[in-house]
Order: C-alpha cells, then structure tokens, then sequence
C-alpha cells in the first residue's frame, strides 16, 4: 500500500531482478553464537527448519520458537549442502541477522496510488506497490487484501501475524472497486476479513478519504460497518487524499481546508455516537486533516492508546507532550540558558506552524535562538506537505533562509539505513552546500544537540 505511510525503504530490487530463492539467507552471524558454533556464514541458506519449509526470516523465527531440538537444512554459500543438528537452552539467540523480505506486490489500479505521483525519475523503490501481510504484522503497512492467497491467509492465523492493517476505504463494495481499479468481486472481501476476525487476528482499518467519492455518507456507513466489529477491528484511519503535481487523474478532487472542516464536523458526531456506545472514538482523523482545517489537535484522550500513530493519526498530538515533557526536564535541571544554541529547524509547511510555537515557548524560556522555517516541496510539488517527502532540492532551494551555525532537519527526511534524501542528495553534500551543519533529529536528538552547545 503505497501512500504517503509507504514511503519506506527497504533493501529492495526491481521486480524483474527479484528471483526468489528457497529458503532465507544469513546476512551476518554475532562471533561466538550458536550460529557461529555451527559453522553458519553469511551468503548461506537456510532451507528447513525440521523438515518444514523456511520462505523468510519470519517463518525461521516461528519454526525455531520454543524448539530446543533442532535440524536446519542448509545450502552453503560453496553450494553444498549440509544437514545441522543442534540442541539449544530454551529461548537461546541464534546470532543470527537475515535478509530483508522482499514485499509481495499489489494487483491493484487504486486512482489515488502514489506511485502514480511519482516523478518520473524517482527512485526505482519510490515505485513498489507493496501488499504483503508480513509487512502489515512487521511495519504496519496496509494491505487491500484483495490478493491475498490461501496459504497467506492460513499463515496469519497460524504464526499470529495479528494485527494486520487493512485498507478498507469503503464498505460499499463498488465504491471500494472503483477506487481499487478492480471488479467488485474481487474488492470483495467480506469472507476473508470475516475468517481472520473469527480467528481473532486483530484488524486495524484505513480509509484514505476522497472527496465527492468515498465522502460524506459513503464514509458514515464505512465507519459504522467496521465498528460493527469492534473490538476485533481495532479502529480506524482516515486519511486524506495527498495529490502531487504529477497526479493528473480527473477523477480526483484535491483536499481543502473547507472540506477538512466538513469532515471533522461530521466524524466529531459519530465519534461522539461511537464513544457512548464502545467507549472509544473508533474513528481517528490524519493530523494533516486537522492541520488543513485549522482546528485544534484534539487532546492525549482522543487518541486511546494511539493505535494508528504510524499513520500520521495522533503524532502531532504525542510530539506535543514529548516536547512538553523536555521542556520540564530542562526545567527541573536548571538549564535556564542555552543561548548558545542557535540554528535553522526547517520542518514541512504543513506542521511548520505548530513547531514554531513550541520552538518560540522554548526559546522565551531557556534562551535559545532557533528559528522554525516551512520548507515547500517543489520536487513533489501539489498539495504535499509533510516532512517526510522533502528533499535535499528543496533545502538547497530555501538555502537564503539559513540562519545561525547549524541546520535541523527532521529525521524522516532520510533514508532509514543511508544519510541520503528521497532524491538522492546525500546529507554530507547539503550540509557542504549550505555552509553548515546538517542534522538530521528526532526530538531526543534536538535536546542532545541543543545541550551539546552549551
Ligand atoms: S495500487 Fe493501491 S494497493 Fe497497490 S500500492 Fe498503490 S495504493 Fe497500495
């Protein structure tokens, strides 16, 4: 599911070098491991795990679970192949890391795929329309599971892969289709959901909302079909539609501020329905929703426990208590004065607003001198505005807005394993470029960076 929440990086190839080979290979063995005592080096494969089948690093970890009596079959790095026995004390690590999955591609057409925003020359992996339910258990990643196969389906239920994400965007079934650019049968997936649920796999559902498609009361129905099932499906997500100068599909309407207020007005009565009857909102708004419509963040509350937060459902709202609760820190160690702490944040324009006033509370309490700068995202261009699809183009481009001796940057910006920007710019040659340095930080690191000067 490739929307603004698949915009992460794996050790992926293009689908036409992907051959799958048997079993999962060892990337690294920890020294003096068991998987050192038995000799295994990385480039090998494990094949079985007492004669069952390994197809990834998930299955070894459900086959080896518990067992302390154990047979791997493995093909060597050389080719050859070796049978391992081994006992080991209950729960004891292998030493063990493997590669990567690789995910299971979507048979999808969905209108909104941001795939079809892409730039032409983005990088191959800004291209994969993942659906693969291991990444769903793993990462969170959605799934429509309108491809799901039958031994995936098996799979959940016996290794526990709960929960599973689901992008559900409409129970109307041709509504559903026709966002999903299939044939309502297909989009049909009522038995599956059905089987999962009553197997008691946990389901947390989305809905990238789209207006004049699957809006207004096309969404009312949605939100109450789902919390029909509460609670074995968990909650769910709605997040708007993110467009970028490339998505030219007429049959999209762009997000405004106008319509995000509609929304909240109507979903803040069901929420309100919903609460008196479950005793939860069930239905969680994107922050980005609230952002555009110029409302208030709702409260710690509203969000229960948080259950989307990956989804940009409820982060704003913890980042504001986490920035609360460093400022008491600071407070409660009498940092009264890190006025030498003077620096660039530059943040998407969309949350820019909301860290300006946190920065500006810090900077009249403890002296720092930071300024908060919006940073347009002229490489995606249209409507988007989060931090995490800025790029290195972008920062080059506000270069005249630098002031102070460093720049920060939000961390999402980069890569997950590699100091490189969604467009390829490595940090290092930023930060040349603009004279500075460049960091790139979460809110404990910004401390840390904060402290570090003074
Ligand atoms: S086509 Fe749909 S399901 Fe497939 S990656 Fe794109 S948005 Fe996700």
């Amino acid at each position: 599911m490739a929307q603004y929440d698949g915009m992460y990086e794996f050790a992926v190839t293009p689908a036409v070098t992907n051959i799958r080979r048997r079993g999962v290979e060892i990337r690294e063995v920890t020294p003096d491991s068991l998987g050192a005592e038995m000799e295994l080096e990385s480039g090998d494969r494990i094949i079985k795990v007492n004669g069952r089948v390994v197809r990834d690093y998930l299955d070894f970890r459900f086959q080896t679970a518990g067992e302390t009596e154990l047979v791997l079959e493995v093909r060597k790095k050389s080719g050859e192949d070796w049978e391992v026995e081994l006992e080991r004390a209950e729960g004891e690590d292998f030493g063990l890391a493997f590669e990567q999955i690789v995910p299971r591609q979507c048979a999808n057409e969905c209108i909104f795929c941001f795939c079809n925003g892409n730039p032409a020359d983005a990088r191959p992996s800004l291209f994969i329309k993942d659906e693969d339910i291991r990444l769903s258990f793993l990462y969170g990643n959605y799934t429509t599971m309108t491809s799901i196969t039958e031994d995936e389906m098996r799979r959940i239920v016996e290794q526990r892969l709960s929960p599973q994400y689901v992008s559900m965007h409409a129970t109307d079934l041709d509504v559903r289709a026709y966002l999903l650019g299939i044939d309502p049968q297909r989009a049909d997936i009522s038995s599956k959901l059905r089987r999962l649920l009553g197997a008691g796999i946990e389901v947390h559902a989305q809905v990238v909302l789209c207006p004049e498609i699957n809006d207004k009361e096309v969404l009312t129905k949605t939100i109450f079909d789902l919390a029909a099932e509460y609670p074995r499906i968990t909650s769910v997500a709605i997040v708007p539609l993110g467009l970028t100068r490339y998505n030219t599909d007429a049959r999209l309407t762009r997000v405004t501020p106008e319509f995000c207020r509609e929304v909240i007005d109507q979903v803040d009565q069901i929420q309100k329905q919903l609460h008196t009857k479950l005793g939860t909102n069930f239905a969680l708004l994107g922050d980005e929703i609230y952002l555009r419509a110029g409302r208030r963040i709702p409260s710690t509350r509203h969000y229960g426990d948080y259950p989307q937060i990956e989804d940009g459902v409820g982060m704003v709202r913890s980042f504001n208590n986490e920035f609360g609760r460093l400022m008491r820190r600071l407070e409660r160690d009498g940092r009264t004065n890190l006025n030498n702490a003077r620096g660039t944040i530059f943040t998407g324009t969309l949350f820019a607003p909301e860290l300006k006033k946190l920065i500006d509370q810090l900077s009249s309490q403890f002296g720092t001198q930071l300024i908060v700068e919006p940073l347009e995202n002229s490489y995606f261009g249209g409507d988007v505005s989060v931090a995490g699809l800025l790029t290195g183009q972008d920062l080059l481009q506000a270069r005249d807005r630098v002031n102070g001796e460093f720049v920060v940057i939000p961390k999402q910006m980069l890569k997950s394993d590699e100091a490189i920007m969604l467009d390829g710019m490595k940090l290092e040659d930023v930060s040349r470029t603009l004279g500075r340095p460049v960091h790139a930080v979460d809110l404990k690191e910004l401390a840390k960076l904060l402290l570090s000067k003074n």
